[in-house]
């Protein structure tokens, strides 16, 4: 691991470590995939895009989501979490961190009481500061 990777990681986990309590793969609804992650889900689980469509996905129109079973995403497991983790949708990733917590610390309050991951202590400046810094770090990873 790169010491920049390291330190990043050590940062992140002064603001996040997932509880692996599922709550976030939980409920009626998940996340729509846009069109890379339907390629990337296709791609991960090494299967016919029409089968992985009739299989896992609940399409309505355009929106294309994942099934649910038993109140919970269909790639949801007990034991395991997220069984197709490399091919999670990008929304999927990128929660609790969401960018919208830097503009309202009612958000931060809000994502606070669905994900017990987050850090309940730390107060809304230090914990933007942390968070600018590792979503500046990721866009500049990605573009
Ligand atoms: S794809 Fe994975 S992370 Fe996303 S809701 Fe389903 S089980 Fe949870
Ligand atoms: S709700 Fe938060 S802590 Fe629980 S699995 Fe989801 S991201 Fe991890």
């Amino acid at each position: 691991m790169t010491k920049g990777k390291q330190e990043r990681d050590c940062r992140l986990a002064d603001i996040f470590v997932c509880a692996r309590c599922g709550y976030c793969c939980q409920g009626e609804t998940t996340v729509s995939l846009d069109q890379d992650d339907q390629q990337r889900m296709v791609d991960r689980l090494g299967m016919p895009r029409e089968v992985v469509r009739e299989k896992y996905w609940r399409v309505t129109g355009s929106v294309v989501q994942m099934r649910i079973v038993d109140g919970h995403c269909i790639f949801y497991d007990e034991k395991e979490g997220c069984t197709v983790h490399d091919g999670r949708p990008w929304r999927c990733g990128q929660w609790p961190l969401h960018p919208s917590i830097l503009t309202d610390k009612h958000n931060l309050a809000t994502i606070r009481q669905s994900c017990p991951g987050l850090n309940q202590e730390l107060g809304y400046d230090e914990f933007c500061s942390i968070l600018q810094q590792l979503l500046e770090e990721q866009a500049k990873m990605i573009f």
